[in-house]
């Protein structure tokens, strides 16, 4: 397949183009690295089957030829990183949504987005199952985030009502994995960054509200799986296995062996109080599920963060 990676030199779009090229197809990255870089695309670059183009996916989409897939990853993801480019975040959720179902369009190909537990707000249902509408303040600093991927969803939904395009809508929740920048204020990154650098971990609020957090690779299998099939979704892809933010913090010292004390900071505005996907569906559309242990990954991340300038 001819495959288009939007946001494919940010952390899961690169590891997405590595899976990609690994099973034999032709990839196409589209980014303009704002939050990604070139680096991540390190070992995708040496292959003759790739090729990055810089550009802002909310102002041009210039790919030629046919194409048998465009997979939407590019926005801003960590929470610092879209409240300093709210307008950036909200554009490119809409116009480089369109943009891309248009290009799609253009070969008749398979569009997949990546949306986001986000969508759910701040959840009044627990677990949260696709059928749940969300709780978004639409006026928040979050919304520019939030609001900007409903309206993904809901364009991507009229282009398959409307035009009949072929369409994954995927709901990633909290992913870690090598390849986070440790500098993007995320709670994975930020607490593995501070305990090797020695510094305190920055709890915000008193850490009792919950993250469920799911290792790349699984992410990226489930985001293949969606890829292949015609399922249209929505389908939440995440790991059930939910930890307070405290929990993650102690589970980062444990893990490095670090002797960094914990603080305690405000909680952002809207900070959502829990969040953990209802998995049925996408084990019984897409026979998928994680399998990568929190042990395990996060020794992997740490290992990572060891190998890079911190
Ligand atoms: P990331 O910031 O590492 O990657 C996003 C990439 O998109 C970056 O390379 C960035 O430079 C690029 N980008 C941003 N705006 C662009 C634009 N206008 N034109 C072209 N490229 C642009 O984030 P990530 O964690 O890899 O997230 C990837 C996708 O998955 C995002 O759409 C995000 O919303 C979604 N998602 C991620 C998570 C997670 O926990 N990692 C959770 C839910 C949803
Ligand atoms: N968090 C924290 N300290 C940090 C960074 C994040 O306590 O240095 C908390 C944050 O308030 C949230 C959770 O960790 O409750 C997850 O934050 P992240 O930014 O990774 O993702 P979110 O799920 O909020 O988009």
């Amino acid at each position: 397949m001819r495959v288009v990676v939007a946001g494919g030199a940010g952390f899961v779009g690169s590891h997405l183009c590595d899976a990609l090229l690994a099973r034999g197809d032709d990839v196409i990255a589209l980014d303009n690295l704002s939050t990604g870089s070139v680096e991540n695309l390190k070992a995708a670059g040496e292959h003759e089957r790739f090729s990055l183009v810089e550009c802002d996916v909310a102002r041009e989409v210039p790919v030629l030829g046919a194409v048998d897939a465009v997979l939407h990853l590019a926005s801003p993801a960590s929470p610092p990183a879209y409240l300093a480019m709210p307008l950036e975040t909200l554009a490119v959720g809409s116009e480089g949504t369109r943009r891309l179902l248009e290009l799609a369009a253009g070969s008749s190909a398979r569009f997949v987005l990546a949306s986001t537990s986000e969508v759910y707000g701040d959840p009044l249902e627990h677990p949260q199952r696709e059928e749940y509408w969300g709780n978004v303040n639409p006026i928040g600093p979050r919304s520019v985030y939030d609001e900007s991927k409903r309206f993904a969803e809901a364009l991507t939904f009229a282009h398959h009502r409307a035009l009949d395009a072929a369409i994954g809508i995927a709901r990633i929740f909290n992913t870690y994995g090598p390849r986070l920048s440790p500098g993007d204020g995320r709670v994975v990154s930020t607490f593995i960054a501070q305990a090797l650098r020695g510094d305190p971990l920055t709890v915000f609020g008193d850490g009792s509200q919950t993250r469920s957090l799911c290792y790349v690779s699984d992410l990226v299998a489930g985001l293949i799986a969606l890829l292949d099939t015609d399922v249209i979704g929505p389908v939440n892809l995440g790991n059930p296995l939910e930890f307070t933010v405290l929990e993650i913090a102690q589970r980062v010292l444990e893990a490095t062996g670090s002797a960094s004390t914990i603080v305690y900071d405000a909680l952002p505005t809207d900070d959502p109080t829990r969040r953990r996907p209802d998995i049925a569906r996408a084990a019984a559309l897409l026979g998928w599920s994680p399998v990568v242990s929190f042990e395990t990954g996060l020794a992997r991340t740490i290992e990572y963060f060891r190998s890079i300038v911190l």
